[in-house]
């Protein structure tokens, strides 16, 4: 055990997850966040999807074919935020050469066991917490198109290559399954080892944990600069003092950039806003009762403890906390056509907003930094960093205490030419 002092900068689902891991390896935590727990970070909010299906990584053969197409439609869920900065053009070439086979080749099985492993981790927290549950019962694929649905067979195929259990279902069966999906289908795959968490009651459980444990959790302070003795980084100064360390994590989800490039390091980093809003238990309707993706319309459907959580859009570039009205709109629309017992007017609800972090790879950053193997980074987890923040946590824990890990995360590692 050791007492060594620890500095996680981000307390989001990645952020307390390292923390957590750390404290219970006996690290000495402290977790700052410039915003109170309840804020709009991209961790609250989501629809707290375990995710081992999405196994392809995001910068993949045919998503830019497929942005291009979708970017007309100004309701479609995906679109570049106006005006285009040299940023986010710069991140999109990436992007567009990242995603060849051989990319999905190599990095499928690996997001594939870390989404498993993640999910293992999720279980024995909620077993040891008692706080939270882990809701099994998988993951709906739903198609609205035949076209639609023999691409998720492919897709199924492949992941029953890597040992994934998947169903294709009719669209009775899917109705069978969940009978609030009544809207003109052509069928879904089913994922049955997807697993669904509730985001605000995760975090609240590992806040608790991490402060039984002795951690720290200072919210509402903001990192400002490193502090460097020798070529070494040994604190932090935030907007309310100095706090020094010996190990330092970086999990500051998509403004990470910022707590990087004072130390000669630029990470690729975009937001990739989504939206989300919660319909409440209706009376007298039937409630959505397995999580879904509407997969034209890439809107997730999560049943949560407080109702119905939809969530959709990925509009990349956008750092700001607008709501654009015209994708909201979209995401409703494409809803209603699959949930039509639920009424129009319920959708009408409080908006969230999040910005997921994305790589131009489609893959986390994690490992230390190249010049300062104390500071490590931890983001990058784009559309997953809630199904893969427990796993972080983990990887994390062992790049501290030196441990070799069972996964080879070389890809992962932070200076990879993004
Ligand atoms: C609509 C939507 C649906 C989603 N659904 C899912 C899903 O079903 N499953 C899934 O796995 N993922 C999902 N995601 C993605 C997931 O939410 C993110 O990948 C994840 O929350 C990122 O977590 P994080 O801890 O890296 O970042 P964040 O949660 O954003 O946390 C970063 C924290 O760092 C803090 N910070 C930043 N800069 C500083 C600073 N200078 N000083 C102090 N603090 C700082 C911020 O205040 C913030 O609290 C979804 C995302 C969206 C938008």
């Amino acid at each position: 055990m050791s007492s060594s002092k620890v500095l996680v900068l981000g307390g989001g689902i990645v952020g307390l997850s390292c923390a957590y891991e750390l404290a219970l390896a006996g690290f000495s935590v402290t977790v700052v966040d410039r915003n109170q727990p309840s804020h709009d970070q991209c961790s609250n909010g989501n629809a707290g999807m375990i995710v081992p299906s999405h196994f392809v990584p995001l910068a993949s053969p045919g998503m830019v074919r497929l942005g291009l197409k979708m970017m007309g439609n100004p309701s479609s869920p995906f679109g570049f935020a106006k005006p285009l900065t040299f940023d986010l053009i710069k991140w999109s070439w990436q992007f567009a050469k990242a995603g060849t086979k051989r990319h999905v080749a190599r990095n499928a099985p690996l997001l594939l066991a870390l989404n498993l492993a993640s999910r293992s981790k999720y279980q024995e927290w909620a077993s040891r917490l008692g706080t939270f549950s882990v809701k099994t019962g998988g993951l709906l694929m739903v198609c609205e198109t035949p076209k639609a649905l023999h691409h998720e067979e492919e897709g199924a195929a492949e992941a029953r290559k890597l040992g994934l259990a998947t169903e294709t279902l009719t669209p009775d069966q899917v109705v069978e399954l969940d009978s609030a999906i009544k809207g003109d289908l052509a069928g879904a795959v089913h994922y049955q080892d997807d697993a669904q968490v509730q985001p605000e009651i995760v975090l609240r459980s590992l806040r608790q944990a991490i402060s039984d444990l002795g951690g720290v959790l200072r919210s509402g302070e903001e990192f400002r600069e490193w502090i460097i003795e020798n070529g070494i980084v040994v604190g932090a100064e935030t907007s309310l003092g100095t706090i020094r360390a010996e190990t330092f994590v970086i999990a500051g989800g998509t403004w990470s950039s910022s707590l990087t490039r004072p130390l000669g390091y630029e990470i690729a980093l975009q937001p990739g806003k989504g939206y989300s809003f919660v319909i409440p238990p209706l009376d007298g309707k039937v409630q959505p009762k397995i999580g879904a993706i509407l997969v034209e319309a890439r809107v997730a459907v999560a049943p949560l403890v407080e109702g119905t959580r939809v969530t959709g859009t990925m509009e990349l570039g956008a750092w700001g906390s607008d709501i654009n009205e015209q994708r909201l709109e979209g995401i409703k629309e494409s809803f209603h056509r699959l949930y039509p017992g639920i009424p129009r007017q319920a959708l009408v609800q409080k908006v969230w907003q999040g910005h997921r972090p994305c790589t131009p790879d489609g893959l986390p950053l994690i490992g230390s930094l190249p010049e300062h193997q104390n500071v490590i980074l931890a983001t990058g987890h784009a559309m997953m960093g809630m199904s893969l923040g427990p796993v972080t946590g983990s990887l994390v824990r062992d790049i501290v205490t030196g441990q070799l890990s069972r996964l080879d995360i070389t890809s992962l590692r932070p200076r990879r030419g993004n």
